[in-house]
């Protein structure tokens, strides 16, 4: 019955890491009614939209009511703050659990039953969009040099890099992206610069901030250096521990 509420209201403030898991449990275990993907898919645009504003949804039946409230009228999910903190430090492997169960689900409609080809399709539900527009931005304000390497780069070798890697974020925000030179932005690939560029990331970030134009932007608007700092240290914990450093510097 709970897909037909409109209204719900978080019922508990307060959860430990063992109570939410146990929710993640029952949603994957075959009690939680599976007849569609969506709660599959409702857990992975929660991840996806973690570090983003608003996120809306369905599986509040299966939680005891105890992860969000939402209201369909006013569009509107508003996530337990213990739950959001929750999700952000175990995000890595939500997402494989998610993916996972979501394949076992779709696997039953798959001709072939090929799990390995599903689990690739299931990675790339979620595309990440075209970078160009934030080229456009980023070129108009920084200084023509590699973030990392400070070389100076050619318009056709600037590439636009996600410094914290787009697999872990899983979403394209101004104040994660950074103009790197191909060499760069090809061997960082998706590991996660030293910590010193995490400082270099908040004073660079500050930088745009103190531009109106950009100050007033949707994924600004949702950014502060905590946030920044909180999400390289969660990628550590989930896993990042390959930090990569640039091959040279040029001070
Ligand atoms: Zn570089």
């Amino acid at each position: 019955m709970s897909h037909k509420l409109q209204v719900g209201e978080m019922k508990a403030a307060y959860l430990t890491d063992k109570e939410i898991w146990a929710h993640f449990n029952f949603i994957y275990s075959p009690k939680s009614k599976n007849s569609t993907t969506y709660k599959f898919v409702l857990i992975k645009s929660i991840l996806e939209n973690l570090y983003k504003i608003n996120v809306m949804g369905a599986i509040y039946g299966d939680t005891g009511c105890t992860i969000y409230d939402f209201d369909n009228g006013k569009e509107q999910l508003k996530l337990n703050s213990t739950f959001y903190s929750f999700m952000q430090r175990f995000q890595r492997v939500l997402n494989y659990l998610t993916n996972y169960h979501l394949a076992l689900f779709l696997e039953k409609f798959n001709e072939k039953g090929d799990t390995t080809n599903l689990l690739l399709k299931v990675e790339n539900v979620s595309k990440r969009s075209s970078l160009d527009q934030f080229y456009q931005v980023l070129s108009s304000f920084y200084n023509g040099k590699c973030f990392y390497c400070g070389k100076t780069i050619k318009k056709e070798n600037a590439h636009v890099d996600h410094f914290i890697p787009w697999s872990f974020v899983q979403a394209d925000q101004l104040w994660n992206l950074v103009i790197a030179c191909s060499t760069c932005n090809l061997s960082k690939s998706d590991k996660l610069a030293n910590e010193p560029f995490l400082e270099t990331m908040i004073d660079r970030n500050e930088s745009l901030i103190s531009i109106t134009a950009l100050r007033i932007r949707e994924d600004m608007q949702v950014y502060s250096s905590k946030k920044l700092k909180d999400l390289y240290h969660f990628s550590v914990e989930n896993g990042f521990t390959d930090f990569w450093v640039p091959k040279k510097m040029i001070l």
